[in-house]
């Protein structure tokens, strides 16, 4: 993706904030509640010595930040991308706080974040740098402390390597400190696809509220990693037409709409999809344009996905995008400022806090069937997901058509809703001062 070094900025954090303001009047919080959110609870930054392959030390800079556990444990992932910086793991701390208040589940927020290509490291340089870095953070996490999970650049394997470090630290077995791990190590059945599959049930509402024939409906998905490809699919599986994907390395447009099975074994063979141009049975069987990630973006399309990283719809781009729906499956793709363009176009946006949330959710469900020590089918883990997306997504819809306001805002005021209350359960000044 276009990871603009200057959009992706320092203040990445104080622009996420921003948006508990607006949606403060519309939540049922007191102000003090809404200042300790302004702050995160805990900030880590490690140093983790890693011996490479060629005998040489290189140190890697790695940061946790748990920004709230009113509600319970930290909860968010670990990403390794060499643009990683504080203030977007303070930002991303700050989204799992609310993501998990969107959708009920009894976590707060967390995040952790190391300045690494993983791209460029062999497997066992890969395995050293997972565990050093749990080696720094192991006194900050733990099944009722802090639970990371897998984010951008990480996956099950380096999930697997993190428990089994930290369980070797803690001299027991601990599946339930991490999630997203591989099955046979305490995974849970339906989290590979968890976060596309939560973006769907969404939209799957939203295909309700507004009768769509999905094969009119065209789509544009901005990331073909884990979320993106997972949304693509069980969109394409109903008949929506894919018209254009993109990865790191660009992206492809056809007009008739791309068979995304293939597209995706391509891809995971391939590992981009540039190999898609010289792939001779894909090369034959679509005809597909080559489009720039920015391009991408401004396609005329009916929906469009932004599945890869942060800041992507800017005050620079965004009077220029012209789906009038999207669903942000990335996090923080669109900037505050980007927002209020939108709004004036009556763009309707799935905000990442709910659009994105079936990841963390059937983390949840892991860490519940670690906890008890008894493993769920794939059909349960699916219908309890439906059920939550479909459940929040219709109460976010709600309050927004009841105030009137964007559904970005409604879904913070939703999440405010809830975690004001855990706050105030413990009390607040008008309790305190409160004459006996
Ligand atoms: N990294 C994912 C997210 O941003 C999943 C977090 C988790 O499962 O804890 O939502």
């Amino acid at each position: 993706m276009s990871n603009n070094a200057t959009t992706t900025s320092t203040d990445i954090f104080e622009d996420a904030i921003k948006r508990l303001d607006d949606a403060f009047r519309y939540a049922n919080i007191d102000e003090e509640a809404l200042e300790l959110l302004k702050h995160p609870k805990i900030i880590i930054q490690v140093a983790v010595p890693v011996r490479m392959d060629d005998g040489t030390l290189r140190v890697f800079d790695g940061y946790r930040v748990r920004h709230d556990d009113t509600r319970g444990p930290g909860k968010g992932g670990i990403r390794f991308h060499p643009q990683v910086n504080l203030s977007e793991v303070k930002a991303l701390a700050f989204w799992m706080t609310c993501k998990c208040a969107v959708v009920g589940i009894p976590y707060g927020g967390a995040k952790g974040g190391v300045i690494v290509n993983p791209k460029e490291l062999s497997r066992l340089e890969l395995e050293r740098l997972s565990r050093g870095f749990i080696r720094e953070i192991a006194d900050f996490i733990g099944p009722e402390k802090d639970v990371p999970a897998p984010d951008v650049y990480t996956n099950a394997m380096i999930m697997g390597w993190m428990m089994d470090e930290y369980s070797d630290i803690v001299r027991q077995r601990t599946p339930a400190v991490i999630t997203g791990k591989p099955i046979p190590l305490g995974g849970s059945l339906g989290r590979d696809d968890a976060t596309g599959r939560g973006a769907y049930y969404c939209l799957k509402e939203l295909e309700i509220k507004r009768g769509w024939n999905p094969s009119d409906i065209r789509i544009a998905v901005q990331g073909f990693g884990n979320a993106g490809q997972h949304v693509a699919r069980l969109l394409h599986d109903d008949g929506y037409k894919v018209v254009a994907v993109s990865d790191s390395r660009g992206g492809i447009y056809s007009e008739e709409g791309f068979d995304i099975p293939s597209l995706i074994k391509i891809k995971n063979e391939s590992l981009h999809l540039k190999a898609v141009y010289c792939h001779e049975s894909v090369c034959e069987a679509v005809n597909a344009e080559s489009v720039t990630n920015e391009a991408l973006l401004e396609l005329d399309v009916d929906i469009l996905i932004p599945a890869a990283l942060e800041n992507q719809i800017t005050v620079e781009n965004a009077d220029r995008i012209k789906a009038p729906v999207i669903v942000e499956v990335a996090n923080g793709p669109t900037t505050s400022g980007a927002d209020q363009i939108l709004k004036s176009k009556n763009t309707l946006i799935i905000p990442d806090i709910l659009a994105n949330a079936g990841g963390v959710t059937v983390s949840y469900f892991e860490w519940v069937q670690n906890k008890a020590g008894y493993y769920w089918s794939v059909e349960e883990v699916h219908s309890k997901l439906q059920t939550i997306m479909s459940r929040e997504f219709n109460a976010v819809y709600d309050l927004m058509g009841k105030h009137g306001i964007d559904m970005r805002t409604a879904g913070y005021a939703h999440a405010l809703t809830r975690i004001g209350a855990a706050i105030a359960a413990q009390g607040t000044k008008s309790y305190f001062t409160e004459k006996n």
